[in-house]
């Protein structure tokens, strides 16, 4: 089954809103003859309406870094999915290590998340990834299909479908230390196995599957080589026009 390739910019907390204008305006016209490529940028919640605007029009779609599950309420300094949608908001990512890692999110949140994008017709882009030692403990792969099953639970196979898995070693976010071609083939393959035990082999082999850590435009041609490599979640590099760039336009 052909899966379009998708490549997503997470700018995580970088950009005011003039600043980030300034790089889709960078980034549109390098980007406007890639077409069959799926593009979506994840500004700050505060540059959302701002890129929304700038975007419209362009084959650029906008995301959301988080989500909280709840749709409304006393949940102070929370954004649920309704807002995310009114924001113009196609997707959001979902379970990403820094929210793991610093602000507490576990995969029965992370189930809930993605519950509530459902909802809103936002599309999840649900990270999972292991450490460093879990990978030196030989790990990986049990710690990922823990994520898996934790963050899908329960959640019909017509559901499943409708999100995007993004594959994140912690190890190889923001530390230049990419993972092989061949170890993200792995590990992507893994979870295209996970995960047509929670849907089906038809849906999970329809279901993009993203890599990110230390994506640059050196290296996403070897990683987009790759069978179960289906498109790239990217940090630091898509702070760059010309980076991102030429990361969307990969050979
Ligand atoms: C990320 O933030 O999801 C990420 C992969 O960051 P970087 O590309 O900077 O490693």
């Amino acid at each position: 089954m052909a899966r379009e390739p998708l490549i997503v910019g997470n700018w995580k907390m970088h950009c005011t809103r003039a600043e980030a204008q300034a790089l889709v305006a960078g980034l549109t016209p390098l980007i406007l003859d890639s077409p069959g490529r799926g593009i979506i940028v994840a500004p700050p919640f505060t540059a959302l309406e701002t890129i929304a605007r700038t975007t419209m029009g362009t084959p650029i779609q906008l995301a959301a870094q988080n989500l909280h599950w709840e749709s409304k309420g006393a949940f102070t300094g929370e954004i649920s999915a309704a807002m995310l949608r009114d924001m113009g908001c196609a997707a959001v990512i979902i379970g990403h290590s820094e929210r793991r890692q610093y602000f507490g999110d576990t995969d029965d949140g992370v189930n809930r998340k993605i519950g509530a994008a459902l909802n809103h017709d936002l599309q999840p882009i649900v990270c999972v990834g292991e450490t460093l030692e879990q990978r030196q403990a030989d790990e990986t792969n049990s710690h990922i299909e823990r994520q898996l099953r934790g963050g899908f639970a329960d959640l019909g196979a017509d559901e499943v479908a409708r999100c995007v898995v993004a594959y994140e070693p912690i190890w190889a976010i923001g530390t230049g230390h990419t993972a092989t071609p061949a170890q993200a083939q792995e590990v992507h393959a893994h979870i295209r196995a996970v995960m047509s035990t929670l849907a089906t082999a038809d849906i999970a082999n329809g279901l993009r599957i993203l890599y990110g850590g230390s994506v640059k435009a050196d290296n996403i041609d070897g990683l987009m080589a790759q069978d179960d490599v289906d498109g790239a979640l990217v940090g630091g590099a898509s702070l760059q026009a010309e980076q991102f760039a030429r990361i969307v336009k990969f050979e």
